[in-house]
């Protein structure tokens, strides 16, 4: 199995009904067609030989579900993706469509959930039917070793995939917090990092000057 061919299967998944029947009821924006939106499962993507990955909550109404690649075409990617364009991680800054040459370097993008859900907030049962995608992702990339969640759910949701493999016992030995870091038992770095909506963002509750300091702790724990 490859992660190309993990995409595949993944864009045409369907257990999750009530996220199916909301990606088929969302009207697009004001200006497009419904042509214009990808309105499937969003995998990840990435270099496979990554060593780092950034794993968000579930893709964006008019960003992912749009473009059909994570973190792409809305606020939370026009904030995000100029920040790892200048830690090294892109080519480009840039980031609005598949096909506008974004390439990452050492990095993986992914989402716990891969489906668009109602007010963005996946159901307990939601995270746990996707988490085999995400654990399929994660063993695929040989040589992670620093998984960056961004925001409590995708950082509950991998710790939930660490607990149910047995290899951790009680959740509430990690709580989350922004910079909160966590050696797993297999070695990887497990690191919390506030998620870059556009409500922490306007209310200042994350920041640039965090995001890219968050990164850079990222890349010492590496170093570590
Ligand atoms: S959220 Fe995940 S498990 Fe549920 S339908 Fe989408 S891809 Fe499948």
């Amino acid at each position: 199995m490859s992660l190309a061919k993990l995409n595949g299967q993944i864009a045409g998944c369907v257990k999750c009904s009530r996220l199916v029947k909301h990606i088929s009821s969302l009207q697009p924006r004001k200006g497009l067609m419904l042509r214009d939106y990808w309105n499937r499962p969003v995998g990840g993507f990435g270099d496979p030989q990554s060593r780092f990955a950034l794993v968000g909550l579930a893709p964006g109404a008019h960003g992912a579900n749009r473009t059909g690649r994570p973190f792409t075409g809305d606020g939370a990617g026009d904030f995000m993706y100029p920040l790892l364009y200048q830690a090294g991680f892109t080519n480009q800054p840039e980031a609005y469509a598949m096909g506008d040459g974004l390439q990452l370097y050492d990095l993986y993008i992914t989402n716990a959930v891969k489906c668009l859900p109602p007010q963005n907030c996946p159901s307990s049962d939601e995270f746990t039917q996707c988490r085999d995608y995400l654990a399929a992702e994660f063993s695929l990339l040989d040589n992670l070793q620093i998984i960056i969640a961004l925001g409590r759910g995708a950082f509950m949701s991998t710790l939930h995939l660490y607990k149910v493999q047995g290899a951790i016992q009680r959740l509430a030995d990690y709580p989350f917090s922004h910079g909160g870091e966590y050696r797993l038992p297999d070695g990887r770095v497990l690191l919390g990092c506030y998620h870059t909506s556009r409500y922490n963002l306007q209310t200042g509750r994350m920041t640039k000057q965090m995001f890219i300091d968050l990164l850079e702790k990222a890349k010492a724990l590496l170093a570590e």
